[in-house]
């Protein structure tokens, strides 16, 4: 494999899909909030020998719970679970990865919400600011008491490349050997931005936060091939799909439904290579008791979605390659040409001052 993985989230022993296919993204609530967790995550790793483990720190529960306007802790004195409340803090986050031993641990932050209006923007940035820079030097310091391989990701909250300045001059006092960065907020111009600016700044390696859907991950792609030394994306569409009896279609990742009782487009083949489809037909998963079809369907869908990455990988040599290639993919014209102006636009600007063209890009 490459430079450009796919990690599954949300896994778990009786429907891990990825074995020797991928890597494995725990995180710190789910997988780590006790020994016993602790000791079945060792165990689960140790079966299914993923390509690369990434520990991710569970601020999304933060987010979650304060936009639902419940208490949060933030104290690093009190426990990962404190009277049934979430608090993953840094000390938590690294003493879950110094026994876990994960490749990639990503620090402790606090996600910023998702906003459209710029002075609400910017005063989610600042108080996020305070938590997310004390967290990232709080998680390096952490983790580098103890010798370890650890490699130390930081993760970037913010909406715009000056947050991005901002962020990192405050954080400059500490190595780190990448960054994680959420895209669900963001346009296809946005993120480019983004990863250009991270590598102008000497960054090598880059996690993307839930990232499946077929552009998004084209442009992950690009960026593996010509940016990058390592590129990685979790995302945990491959099960929330399969719990809805749907598969990706191997092709393009589009969702067919195939559950009981309904008629599938005669257009979509059923011809699939991955082991959960050989042979098959998609009568045969409409007929599987629902557990069965949903573990084959976690398997399918990871497969596709690993193949696809892939092969948008291998199809990264120019821009022109890949616009050809996704053309004979999908009929998305539009987000076809999207994607096209975007990496016409990276391609140009690559050695140039980029902070200017945000409001372009929009
Ligand atoms: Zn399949």
């Amino acid at each position: 494999m490459g430079n450009f993985h796919n990690l599954p989230a949300k896994a778990n022993d009786r429907d891990f899909p990825g074995i020797g296919i991928g890597g494995f993204l725990i995180n710190l609530m789910d997988y780590c909030a006790t020994e016993t967790m602790i000791r079945n995550t060792q165990e689960l790793i140790q079966k299914i020998q993923p390509e690369i483990v990434v520990q991710d720190n569970s601020g999304f529960a933060l987010l979650i719970r304060e936009e639902a306007g419940k208490k949060l802790i933030l104290d690093e004195s009190k426990p990962l679970i404190y009277k049934k409340i979430p608090n993953p803090m840094p000390i938590h986050n690294v003493a879950a990865a110094l026994k876990i031993k994960p490749d990639i641990l990503i620090a402790s932050d606090w996600p910023v919400k998702k906003l459209k209006d710029g002075d609400n923007r910017e005063k989610e940035f600042e108080k996020k600011l305070h938590y997310n820079k004390k967290w990232a030097i709080q998680t390096y310091q952490f983790l580098n008491k103890t010798p370890n391989n650890i490699k130390l990701y930081v993760a970037y909250q913010g909406y715009t490349l000056r947050h991005m300045e901002i962020f990192f001059e405050a954080i400059s006092s500490i190595q780190f050997d990448g960054v994680s960065m959420p895209i669900r907020n963001q346009t296809l111009g946005q993120t480019a931005l983004f990863l250009m600016q991270l590598w102008k700044m000497g960054v090598k390696n880059i996690h993307l936060l839930g990232v499946a859907a077929l552009f998004p991950m084209a442009l992950a792609a690009f960026f593996a091939r010509h940016f990058f030394e390592m590129v990685t994306m979790d995302a945990s569409s491959y099960k929330d799909k399969a719990f809805e009896s749907k598969y990706a279609n191997p092709h393009n990742l589009s969702p067919v439904y195939v559950g009981e009782n309904t008629i599938i487009d005669p257009d979509v083949k059923m011809d699939c290579k991955c082991s959960a489809c050989k042979r098959r037909s998609f009568l045969y998963y409409q007929n599987l008791p629902y557990t069965y079809r949903h573990v084959l369907l976690c398997s399918h869908n990871f497969w596709a979605t690993e193949n696809m990455g892939q092969e948008l990988h291998k199809h990264s040599t120019t821009v022109k390659s890949i616009i050809n290639f996704l053309k004979s993919k999908t009929d998305k014209v539009r987000k076809i040409e999207e994607l096209h102006g975007v990496l016409s636009l990276v391609e140009a600007l690559k050695n140039k001052v980029i902070r200017y063209l945000e409001a372009a890009v929009g």
